[in-house]
């Protein structure tokens, strides 16, 4: 059977591991708050004391870490004492840069590394139906795609080490610009005494369609199942939508690329999460623009 390291167990890494469990796998999990693993226990994980004991004889290792610094971390303090060849999975969201370094010190060791961060969030972690974003070899690709099958809807092999990560924090990019400019349209069509419904009706069936409008309307009523309808609580949190936003802007930095509304997003998004609204659905920055008019 194969045995599967899973480090970092918390709103995302706990379900998606519970699902891991419900396929038949042997799952070693490791975190640092012990509520978490009491919670990963209840779902039928082992429970390693560290996350050098959660490797030992595991032939996967996942990771569900906050940030690169964790990722790197985690990858010096286990690497050494992986089996050779041993398949290393970050599913954290991380910078580019990280998640390329990552890779280079699991080859140095022997190790097959993908970075496959996702998309879909917790309810998609509980449902099995992330999107995962991978980047690797072939090989690598290859044996991963199994292990990741039972807590995913899709898996998209984006290209080499980095690539997962590249395109996660692409889509995101334009996720956050498109929910600010649909957030835009509605503000400015309650302006011109436009109905939330007319817009709707109109920009969801024309050139203005996109997921931010068809699928998550930042306004009550035109797409009940928005969080809109349930006074802005996420769904995917204002403050992680900023944590992708700033990715993108390094991202962007450090290969030259020229990202205005990108760079744009990003500092209004920080401006509502400075408002304390880093617990609001990211489409709640309709308010905040509403907030923002001349009075
Ligand atoms: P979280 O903070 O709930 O979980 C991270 C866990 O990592 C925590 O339980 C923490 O204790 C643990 N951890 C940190 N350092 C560790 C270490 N050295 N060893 C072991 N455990 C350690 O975060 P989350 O919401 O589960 O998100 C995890 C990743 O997934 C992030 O990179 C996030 O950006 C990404 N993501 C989250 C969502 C979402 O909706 N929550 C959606 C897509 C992607």
């Amino acid at each position: 059977m194969t045995n599967i390291a899973f480090i970092g167990l918390g709103n995302m890494g706990n379900p998606m591991a519970a699902n891991l469990v419900r396929a038949g796998l042997h799952v070693t999990g490791f975190d640092l708050v012990a509520e978490n693993l009491k919670t990963a226990s209840a779902n039928g994980l082992a429970i390693a004391d560290s996350a050098l004991a959660a490797v030992e004889d595991a032939d996967v290792v996942i990771t569900m870490l906050p940030a690169g610094q964790h990722v790197l971390s985690v990858y010096g303090e286990v690497l050494e004492k992986a089996r050779a060849q041993t398949l290393f999975i970050d599913c954290s969201t991380i910078d580019v840069d990280s998640a390329r370094f990552a890779h280079g010190l699991a080859a140095e060791k022997g190790m097959l590394s993908i970075d496959a961060p996702v998309s879909g969030g917790v309810g998609g972690a509980e449902a099995g139906t992330l999107t995962f974003m991978a980047g690797g070899s072939d090989e690598a690709f290859k044996l991963a795609e199994p292990i990741l099958d039972p807590m995913a809807g899709r898996i998209v092999h984006c290209g080499d080490g980095g690539a997962g990560q590249a395109a996660k924090i692409c889509n995101n990019m334009i996720l956050g610009i498109s929910m600010i400019a649909a957030g835009e349209a509605f503000v400015l069509a309650e302006k011109l005494g436009l109905s939330h419904q007319a817009l709707f009706d109109v920009a969801s069936t024309s050139s203005g369609q996109c997921w931010s409008i068809n699928t998550y309307c930042p306004v009550p009523g035109p797409v009940p199942t928005s969080p809109a309808n349930n006074d802005y609580r996420p769904g995917f949190a204002a403050a992680l939508m900023l944590k992708d936003l700033k990715l993108a802007q390094d991202a962007a930095q450090s290969s030259g690329a020229v990202t205005p509304l990108g760079a744009s997003a990003a500092q209004l998004y920080a401006l509502f999460n400075a408002a304390g609204e880093g617990g609001t659905d990211f489409s709640g920055i309709i308010n905040f623009l509403r907030g923002q008019e001349k009075k």
